[in-house]
């Protein structure tokens, strides 16, 4: 769905007096705000109840007001905008004066994107400043990927919500450190790491997963309400028949190469045969297997090459420890 002028001109209203726009990016819906606007963007983490210290990503326009946002931009950094702009690849620089430090979490580098969807370039465009957004979903859970998880998950906490259909890509976007000369990936995501590499000319270094950046960050993110476990690609089936046996609703992600089977557990997810397509489905997939009642989700990790990287990044945080309550 398109989002309409009147929509996109009452957007602009809400972020130039200081309110809390949700909108549909190519990766998920954001929870925005404008990014010069400390208390506008200290209600972002109020809101998604997300620790002041975890930096947000600010979203501008096009590649050509990158140099109004940063210090500087190093010869790679350039490179990689050109190349991936818009699109869902963000770049770690200096902080520039123009971002307060509420943005970043009080560090001195910003994290910078250019979004590639036409209801958040039409945003950005009549909005002329940087939106800084993170993901709109409460802190640590399954990000949104269309405008009804959004008000499912927010509700009246976001002022306005642009409505922009469901997100093409699904997961974030992929965050390189391209404050130096030699880059790296803090994120995988909607960049694959292959296509990071191919323009680079050389490889470049991904984090283990459970390496956590942030402090106070916990392992669980991305989390839906059911426990997800993660198993061996063979024992899908029996491991979930298993625990369906012990009593527990289970939902399962099925590969296709298992479609044929027929699974004893409560719900069944049979996941597409491309990984642009699993991306794109993931949040839905988790949210769905919540809202039919199960409290386990097995599933298995799919190979970690293009955006399988990124999914099974995401699987492997949605099933770290949960924080005790
Ligand atoms: P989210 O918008 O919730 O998907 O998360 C934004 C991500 O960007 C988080 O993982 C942050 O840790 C990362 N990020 C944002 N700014 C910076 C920065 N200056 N340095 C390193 N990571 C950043
Ligand atoms: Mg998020």
């Amino acid at each position: 769905m398109m989002a309409r002028t009147p929509d996109i001109e009452k957007a602009v209203e809400v972020l130039r007096t200081g309110g809390l726009v949700a909108l549909p990016t190519e990766t998920v819906y954001g929870l925005g705000a404008n990014a010069e606007d400390p208390v506008a963007v200290a209600r972002i983490f109020r809101v998604k109840g997300r620790p002041p210290s975890h930096p947000l990503i600010v979203h501008i326009g096009g590649a050509e007001h990158l140099d109004d946002w940063v210090q500087e931009v190093p010869a790679t950094a350039r490179l990689l905008a050109e190349h991936f702009w818009p699109g869902p690849l963000t770049l770690v620089l200096r902080r520039g004066r123009r971002v307060p430090l509420e943005a970043t979490g009080g560090l001195e580098t910003v994290a910078v994107r250019v979004p590639d969807h036409p209801v958040a370039q039409a945003l950005l465009s009549a909005f002329g400043g940087g939106v800084t957004a993170p993901s709109a979903n409460r802190f640590g859970s399954v990000s949104p990927t269309t405008a009804d998880h959004v008000r499912a998950e927010l509700g009246d906490a976001v002022d306005f919500v642009l409505d922009g259909g469901s997100c093409e890509v699904g997961v974030e976007s992929t965050i390189v450190d391209a404050t130096g000369d030699i880059p790296s990936i803090l994120r995988p995501g909607g960049v694959t790491r292959e296509d990071l590499e191919a323009v680079l000319k050389c490889p470049i270094t991904v984090p283990s997963t459970s390496q956590v950046r942030v402090p106070g960050q916990h392992p669980s993110h991305y989390a839906p309400r059911a426990r997800v476990v993660l198993v061996e690609p063979e024992k899908v089936v029996a491991e979930a028949e298993l625990a369906q046996e012990l009593g527990h609703q289970v939902g399962v992600f099925l590969p296709p190469s298992l479609t044929d089977a027929s699974v004893k557990v409560h719900a069944v997810v049979a996941l597409p045969a491309s990984t642009a397509a699993y991306a794109r489905g993931l949040y839905g997939f988790l949210r769905e297997l919540d809202q039919r009642g199960c409290d386990l989700i097995i599933v298995s990790l799919p190979t970690e090459e293009g955006l399988g990287l990124a999914i099974a990044n995401r699987l492997r945080r949605a099933a770290g420890p949960r924080p005790t309550v």
